[in-house]
């Protein structure tokens, strides 16, 4: 049971301009667009994927964006950072880097006695760039200006902010199989050894906490990694018999989803592995094409005249 998630599979947030977003995640950040679709549940919007060349679970950051939305509000009851794992001397390269591209981040860090760089992107959202002990082993997307001794590795964690962070808790040690590795102030931080990587999570405990409220620049939800719809649907099982409401399976096209809100107020998802962003694109072509599900496949025509030029 306690082997069951996998540490993330992907963080999903809001943006503004899917222009912008693109033009960030891609080149200031030097992530790749494994999957340009639309959101299945509005379908006249993007939803982009990036991540490492396959996006591998543990590397996907999706955004919804929707233009003119407004800032939202980073706050209690979401996730309010997300952390990259970034090789070891690294973190110069990315001050320059953020200082030649205007984006604003902070003074160099350390959290756990690793080093971390603090960063916004253009619509607020809160990340890091962290130095992980031991080294991530996982082999980073490199792009013209990105090479591997600097290139992101995909995720080393994320940061819930709550009010109280005893029932969130639960749900990871009890459920998830993670145990509490340790404290700093009010973050609590919880690992998972079923994974490598991607494996922490980060309870900040803010007893009076503004309530977030979701829009461009705040995080909509945290996936959770499971290697395959028998595993999901034991955790649905798990889940449900503590009392908490859960959605039905539904079928994302590149993993199997399902939904709940944990009690602290931050949705979380339980992914799946398979089938994974080859299953409508060859490797080499991931992201180049505008790929649609096949409830919206009759839309093509239109989007592709309404949706925004990407690149
Ligand atoms: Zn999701």
């Amino acid at each position: 049971m306690s082997k069951n998630i996998l540490g993330l599979h992907h963080i999903t947030a809001i943006a503004g301009s899917a222009q912008q977003n693109y033009g960030f995640y891609t080149n200031t950040l030097g992530l790749r667009l494994v999957k340009k679709t639309v959101n299945f549940d509005d379908p006249g919007t993007y939803h982009l994927y990036y991540g490492d060349e396959r996006g591998s679970a543990g590397t996907i950051l999706t955004f919804f964006p929707w233009d003119g939305i407004g800032p939202g509000r980073a706050g209690v009851g979401m996730a309010t950072e997300i952390g990259y794992s970034v090789p070891a001397g690294s973190l110069d390269f990315w001050k320059e880097r953020f200082a030649a591209h205007n984006v604003r981040f902070g003074e160099l860090n350390s959290r756990f006695d690793e080093q971390l760089l603090t960063f916004e992107d253009h619509d607020g959202l809160a990340m890091s760039l962290i130095v992980p002990k031991p080294d991530d082993q996982r082999l980073a997307w490199e792009t013209a200006e990105i090479k591997r001794d600097t290139a992101t590795k995909g995720f080393h964690s994320t940061t819930l902010s709550l009010q109280r962070i005893d029932e969130t808790a639960k749900i990871l040690t009890d459920l998830f199989g993670y145990t509490l590795q340790g404290q700093e102030g009010n973050r609590y931080r919880f690992v998972t050894d079923a994974v490598d990587n991607a494996a922490i999570v980060d309870l900040l405990e803010i007893p009076d906490g503004q309530a977030g409220r979701n829009a461009a620049g705040t995080n909509h939800h945290v996936a959770f990694r499971v290697k395959n719809e028998e595993v999901q649907m034991e955790m649905r099982e798990l889940i449900r018999s503590k009392g908490l409401q859960i959605t039905p399976q539904i079928d994302r096209d590149y993993f199997f989803s399902l939904y709940f809100r944990e009690p602290g107020g931050v949705l979380f998802e339980i992914a799946t592995e398979n089938p994974g962003f080859t299953a409508d694109e060859p490797l080499a072509e991931l992201g180049s094409q505008l790929m649609l599900p096949k409830q919206h496949a009759h839309l093509r025509e239109d989007l592709e005249k309404t949706l925004p030029k990407l690149g």
